[in-house]
Order: structure tokens, then C-alpha cells, then sequence
């Protein structure tokens, strides 16, 4: 999968992006991700890439044309047109079925806010889906570019080791995911479950779908439709 990201601070990606997980999927060859600098887009006089909202009000805007020329630059260096994906406050909240959807897409380019917004011509136009992190106002589209990026790259193949790694946790079924222990098997007096120490694999992993469902009834009832097992 190749994902750019068009924004204002590149380098606030830098150390997030290649690092860890996905800076070695990078290097392996499994993703590739680039930053785009909005502002080398921006070929008025004053080089603005925000201005003024029309009718007045508080902040500034983005303005369209740089974006859609930067848009358009990334279109000529992939091989088919990326899906352009808008981080904003006003888009679906984000979720793990969606992600599994876009994780089947070889490309994707994503537009981070900054200000008031977006000129809305160029949402009309340009952007094919908006996307929110949830339902508050964050300063800038960087943070949720790199929630929204990092959540998406882990289900791309190559870019974890297995890919239990990630149909096995919470969300991917529907459910949360069981609890977990690591040694020793008694700390402070609390004990592993026996079953977790028995090496009876299929009783294990009854006793994890059981804990799945018991954890998604406690933490999230409103996950489990009514008519579930
Ligand atoms: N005036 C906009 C509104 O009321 O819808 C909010 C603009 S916000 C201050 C600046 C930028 O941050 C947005 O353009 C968007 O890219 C990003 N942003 C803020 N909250 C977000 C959220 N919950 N999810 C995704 N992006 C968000």
C-alpha cells in the first residue's frame, strides 16, 4: 500500500511514521508512506495557502488550489488515482470494519486540516470520503492522519509478522479481545487462570471466546446485538 499524506507540518510525521512497526514495513518494502508539503503547492505571489472565510467569521481557510495541485502531483507519481480521504470532525467516525475495507486499497492519499477548514469546493470535488477520529475538535488533521494511518497500515499484508496479529484483537470480530498474562504465573498473589498453564489448546480457546464475550458485555454492551450467541 502506498498512503501520502498533504499537509502543512511534514515533519511532525517523521518520527512517529518511521519508527517501530511501521518504519520497518517501510524498509521491508510492505508500505510506503510520503509526506507532502502543502505550501510548495502554493504558487500565488504571497504563497498563501489559507485565507479569509467569505461572509466573515472567526480564522482563516485552506484554500483549494493548492491542495488540488499538490492532489494532482501525487495522482502522476502513483499508478491509479489515490482514494482521497479528508480528516475532519464532520466525517464517519472511524471504525475497524471500515479500515479493513480500505486496508484492500493499494492507494491512499490523505488531507490534513488545519484552521477553520477546507474551502468546500475543492470537499466537493476533490475529496472521495471524509473521516473523523471522533466526536471533538482537534487543532490540526496531523494527529488524526497518523491514528488513521498507523490503525490502517497494521492491516496491510507484510506489515505485522502474522496476520493473527491482528484478527485475533479487539474490534476485528465485533467483540473486544480476551485478557492476557505474561510470567510469572503468580504475582502478588494473584494467580494466571489454570487453563491458561494447562496447554489444552481447544480448552484455551474456549475459555478466551468466552472471556471475549464476557469483556464486550462488561466494557461495551452495546456492541453485542440483540439475537448474538
Ligand atoms: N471548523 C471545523 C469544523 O467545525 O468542522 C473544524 C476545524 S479543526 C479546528 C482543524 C482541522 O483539524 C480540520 O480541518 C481537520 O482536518 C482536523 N480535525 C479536527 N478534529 C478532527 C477529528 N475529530 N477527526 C479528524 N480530523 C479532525
Amino acid at each position: 500500500m502506498r498512503i501520502d499524506i498533504i499537509t502543512l507540518f511534514p515533519e511532525m510525521f517523521e518520527p512517529v511514521l518511521n519508527e517501530s512497526i511501521l518504519g520497518r514495513a517501510q524498509k521491508s518494502g510492505a508500505l510506503q508512506i510520503h509526506c507532502h508539503q502543502l505550501r510548495d503547492y502554493a504558487f500565488d505571489k504571497h504563497r498563501r495557502v489559507d485565507d479569509t472565510p467569505y461572509g466573515g467569521g472567526m480564522g482563516m481557510l485552506m484554500k483549494a488550489e493548492p491542495i488540488a495541485l499538490c492532489f494532482e502531483d501525487i495522482c502522476r507519481q502513483t499508478d491509479s488515482r489515490p482514494h482521497f480521504v479528508y480528516m475532519s470532525p464532520q466525517g464517519k467516525t472511524l471504525n475497524q470494519q471500515r479500515l479493513k475495507e480500505l486496508a484492500q486499497i493499494e492507494n491512499i492519499c490523505i488531507l490534513c486540516g488545519h484552521y477553520e477548514g477546507v474551502d468546500q469546493r475543492l470537499l466537493d470535488t476533490f475529496i472521495d470520503e471524509e473521516i473523523s477520529i471522533g466526536d471533538y475538535v482537534l487543532t490540526g488533521g496531523e494527529i488524526p492522519a497518523m491514528v488513521f494511518a498507523d490503525a490502517l497500515s497494521r492491516m496491510v499484508p507484510g506489515v505485522l509478522s502474522n496476520n493473527e496479529c491482528f484478527t485475533e484483537e479487539s474490534h476485528f470480530n465485533g467483540l473486544l479481545e480476551y485478557p492476557q498474562y505474561t510470567k510469572p504465573s503468580s504475582w502478588r498473589g494473584l494467580d494466571v487462570p489454570d487453563v491458561l498453564l494447562s496447554g489444552h489448546h481447544a480448552n484455551v480457546e474456549k475459555w478466551r471466546k468466552e472471556k471475549s464475550v464476557e469483556v464486550t458485555m462488561k466494557k461495551r454492551p452495546d456492541m453485542i446485538k440483540p439475537g448474538d450467541d
